[in-house]
């Protein structure tokens, strides 16, 4: 029998460097490897123009005072509403899907019909089979052409969720309570074949010399975002200031830290597959008015249009925040994240991820675009 202290000792003897704990201090504790031998292997990006295979433009669901969650009496028929989930969609959306499944559910139907094939769609309808309801999912678009395929693809809960001064007292435990939801979920998806969820390591590099990124017109108010993620400090991993020479990024500072992140393109198939898999049901149809619903047979309906909502609903609370992402191909072989100067970078399975983030957040322009990549969007 090896204990762990000896097993890391002997692997990394082997060369399996990387598996270690960390010794960030000069000095290494006697038995313990110096920091500078464990390091994780870091090979480079080829961030170059021909490598960028798509631009794409999409807007995040925003709404001030937080996502949509109250249920509404539609004629005969209970409409739940499941949307407005800013920058953390994916992230919130087990969390979310389980508060109006649980409303949904209320006078226990036998069929629950779900709007939309999003992130808030799919999995709101899986909950819904799990509470034990025959699901039929309507929507205009299924998910590869639906907005929630053009995230970024990271657990970022509190992203873009509401403004501070517009959500009101009692949404803090209510995020928190769809966060927690949300991540002990993931672990599901975790360790999977086709890594539809996984954790990367994630570095923010900082130079005191790098000129600075684009600040946000002057006649621009900043928007204020609630934040929240302190609440749930004690569930998600910190940060560590690696020592000089720890990595290869030539910057004065390296923080590192792990990030969950969401492979979208194999996520979102398995997810269709779960739905299909437990006797889901799936109808192309685009509604006009929310009095459409009810027509359908199913008496409770789950109302996730993301965007659309403004248009279904009337609901001109739903604003678009920015969202432009420029995507590079995929190496495998690069299996971290990073943020520099006002661009980030993530590295999935079905695309490398870059962004620019200077500017402001209501600032999602061509000129941003060229800005990080040089290139015009060809995506509307
Ligand atoms: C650039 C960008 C990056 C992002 N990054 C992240 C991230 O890293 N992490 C994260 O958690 N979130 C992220 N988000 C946010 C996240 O993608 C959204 O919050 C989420 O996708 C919204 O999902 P949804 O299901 O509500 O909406 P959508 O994906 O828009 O789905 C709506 C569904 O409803 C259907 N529909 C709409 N109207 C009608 C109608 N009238 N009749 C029938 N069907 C209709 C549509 O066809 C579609 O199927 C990002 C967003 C953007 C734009």
């Amino acid at each position: 029998m090896l204990d762990r202290r000896r097993l890391l000792i002997g692997s990394a003897g082997a060369g399996l460097i990387g598996l270690g704990g960390c010794a960030t201090g000069p000095t290494a504790a006697p038995g313990r490897l110096p920091y500078a031998e464990r390091r994780p292997q870091i090979l480079p990006l080829r961030a170059r123009m021909d490598r960028v295979f798509d631009i794409t433009v999409c807007l995040r669901p925003f709404r001030a005072q937080g996502p949509r969650l109250d249920a509404e009496q539609v004629g005969d028929t209970l409409v739940v509403h499941n949307y407005g989930h800013g920058g953390s969609g994916w992230s919130l959306s087990w969390g979310s899907g389980t508060i109006a499944v649980r409303k949904a559910m209320a006078t226990s139907p036998a069929e629950i019909a779900v709007v939309g094939c999003g992130a808030l769609g799919l999995t709101a309808a899986i909950l819904a089979q799990e509470a034990g309801a025959r699901v039929t999912i309507y929507a205009k678009d299924l998910l590869a052409d639906a907005r929630s395929a053009r995230a970024t693809g990271s657990w970022t809960p509190d992203s873009r969720i509401a403004l501070a001064d517009a959500a009101g007292p009692k949404f803090g435990d209510l995020w928190e309570e769809m966060a927690r939801i949300s991540f002990k979920r993931y672990r599901r998806y975790l360790g999977l074949p086709g890594a539809p969820v996984e954790w990367a390591d994630h570095y923010d590099l900082f130079d005191p010399s790098a000129p600075s990124p684009p600040e946000p017109p002057p006649t621009v108010k900043p928007l204020a975002f609630a934040r929240y993620r302190e609440r749930i400090r004690d569930i998600t991993p910190g940060d560590e200031l690696l020592p000089p020479g720890a990595t290869p990024f030539p910057t004065a500072q390296v923080r590192r830290t792990s990030a969950l992140q969401f492979n979208i393109a194999d996520y979102g198939h398995t997810l269709m597959a779960d739905f299909l898999a437990a006797g889901g049901r799936v109808e192309r149809r685009e509604f006009r008015e929310l009095g459409e619903l009810a027509n359908l047979k199913q008496k409770v309906v789950i109302n996730c249009p993301g965007y659309g909502a403004r248009a279904l609903c009337r609901d001109e609370t739903v604003t678009p925040v920015r969202g432009q992402i420029a995507w590079l191909i995929p190496q495998p072989e690069v299996n971290y994240g990073l943020y520099y100067n006002g661009v980030s970078m993530l590295s999935r399975r079905d695309g490398i991820v870059v962004q620019a983030r200077g500017g402001g957040d209501m600032f999602a322009t061509a000129t941003t675009m060229r800005w990080s990549t040089g290139r015009r969007p060809s995506a509307p």
